[in-house]
């Protein structure tokens, strides 16, 4: 409101039917995450849905949704046949909690005022007016919001530790790195609700005290860095960035610096320093970043996905958020569901939701009719989980008891004519590739279990090769120096767990 009052901020956006008749627009929206039915076309405000929209179909979509009023058929969806009377009924979006991704799709992601139109910054502004940095960082921590980039640490506790800092300089970094095979939720977020995440980085500046936001984000999705640039631009324009914000007395703006694709600058140290220019090695901990963090200075890091669960936090409180999911994990998590699955696409449910929802409710089951073998989760980082595990919850805790971590949200469904071994050496290649060489365990570990992989794969491997694969992958696991390399074995562990035969089958069959 002080935002609109204030700037003389002209926010009409025509949001219902009557102040739409007679006029017709055409915006487009960031991803409805239904990618497996793309190109998706939706008609406000009568929420037409249509599927698979080829150009030819256009004079037919003008026609049924806007000009016959009469129109019994609502909704395309062709799959199965079947025709449903609104998108959220489509079985992909029935059975999903669309927080952080509820305006993807629905907004115009290079509108700064239809953001504002959809109640965006007023959560900086209750923040800025309202609260104290302190009552601000209660709410975060209050609400359990846990990191979603990966290891799931307790948002509000890291940001009390940044307020906590002596320093006049501190600083709040994005992680938009996104680097696993397969994952793209982040990307979702930035190009289809840029906003959403810059607003979480203003209320994690002015709860921390920091005055200077980055956004690292991989050259590779160079929409999102397009979408970013020009969401930056529109808030600086009516001073929502920069100097004494609305008034406030508190100063801050935000930067974009393009990573150059490496996997292992999605690790604190090193994307802090591949921010300041320097290659993106990961250093020894302690100092933690939130003491010595970009520049030397106390750093607030949390993911994309992390950020834009700010706003909606500090709009709804932490009691409401609370009520979603399990309660040492609330909240949504987003996916990407890929792999050998019907419905392909990006989807946001409920933390504790189970595999079995996600792969048969959502994902519309195994492609072809095939039966379920496994689903990595957590790309390279993470594991593999079986039949056995289809009734686990998927967060935090429930994933870490059975050895595996939700990590930024990938989930590579396998079918039963799947490979493992073949499995775990295609996440050892990528994880081999990526090891930036720093430290002996992962940079030689690594290039051991692959060689000894590709061995079995190739038909040469012996049953004594089983055995040094896994004191290898213990040893790496303990003696790495970060993340990446403690993590590289996972693959290798849980497929030799649940499928130890097949790695057997690999050795003896070629004998
Ligand atoms: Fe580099 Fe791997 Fe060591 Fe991490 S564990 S510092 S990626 S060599």
């Amino acid at each position: 409101k002080k935002l609109i009052e204030e700037n003389g901020l002209n926010c009409d956006i025509s949001l219902d039917s009557d102040a739409c008749e007679g006029s017709i627009g055409l915006k487009k929206s960031g991803c409805h995450g239904f990618c497996e039915m793309g190109p998706v076309l939706r008609i406000e405000p009568s929420k037409l849905f249509y599927l698979k929209v080829k150009k030819e179909d256009c004079q037919e979509i003008v026609e049924k949704s806007i000009v016959d009023d009469d129109i019994v058929e609502r909704l395309i969806y062709s799959r199965d046949g079947i025709q449903y009377p609104e998108q959220e009924e489509i079985p992909f979006y029935k059975h999903q909690t669309r927080l952080v991704l509820e305006d993807c799709g629905q907004i115009d992601a290079q509108s700064i005022k239809e953001y504002i139109a959809y109640g965006g910054y007023t959560s900086l502004e209750k923040s800025m007016f309202d609260m104290t940095k302190d009552e601000v960082i209660n709410v975060i921590t209050d609400s359990n919001l846990r990191g979603r980039g990966g290891a799931g640490f307790p948002a509000g506790r890291k940001w009390s530790q940044v307020k906590a800092q002596k320093s006049p300089v501190k600083y709040v970094v994005c992680n938009g790195d996104e680097g696993d095979p397969g994952a793209f939720m982040d990307r979702s977020i930035m190009e289809g609700d840029p906003h959403k995440m810059l607003e979480g980085m203003m209320i994690a500046g002015y709860a921390s005290g920091a005055t200077e936001g980055y956004i690292y984000v991989r050259a590779e999705y160079p929409l999102a860095v397009e979408r970013l640039t020009n969401a930056i631009n529109q808030a600086r324009d009516i001073g929502l960035l920069g100097e004494n914000i609305l008034g406030s007395g508190f100063d801050f703006d935000i930067h974009i610096v393009k990573g150059a694709g490496a996997f292992v600058c999605g690790e604190g140290s090193a994307l802090t320093t591949s921010i300041e220019g320097n290659r993106g090695m990961p250093r020894v901990k302690p100092p933690r970043t939130v003491e010595h963090g970009l520049y030397g200075k106390p750093t607030l890091l949390n993911n994309v996905e992390t950020f834009a669960n700010v706003p909606i936090i500090i709009d709804k409180g932490a009691d409401w958020y609370k009520t979603i999911g399990p309660e040492r994990s609330p909240g949504t998590k987003a996916f990407a569901l890929t792999g050998n699955i019907v419905n392909t696409g990006l989807i946001e449910v409920p933390m504790g939701t189970t595999l079995r929802q996600v792969i048969y409710d959502i994902g519309g089951g195994i492609r072809g009719g095939k039966k379920f073998k496994a689903v990595q989760i957590g790309g390279p980082s993470g594991g593999c989980l079986t039949e056995e595990h289809l009734e686990l919850p998927l967060d935090f805790d429930s994933l870490k008891k059975v050895g595996a971590m939700i990590g930024s949200g990938g989930l590579v469904v396998m079918d039963e004519d799947t490979c493992m071994v073949e499995v775990a050496r295609f996440f050892m290649n990528f994880t081999q590739n990526e090891s930036c060489g720093k430290c002996v365990p992962c940079r030689e570990g690594t290039r051991r279990m692959l060689d000894i992989l590709e061995k079995i794969v190739a038909g040469n491997g012996e049953l004594s090769d089983l055995e040094t694969l896994e004191q290898l992958a213990d040893t790496v696991t303990a003696t790495a120096l970060c993340g990446l390399g403690k993590t590289a074995a996972n693959p290798v562990k849980s497929t030799i767990k649940y499928f130890r035969d097949e790695y057997i089958e690999h050795i003896v069959e070629k004998k």
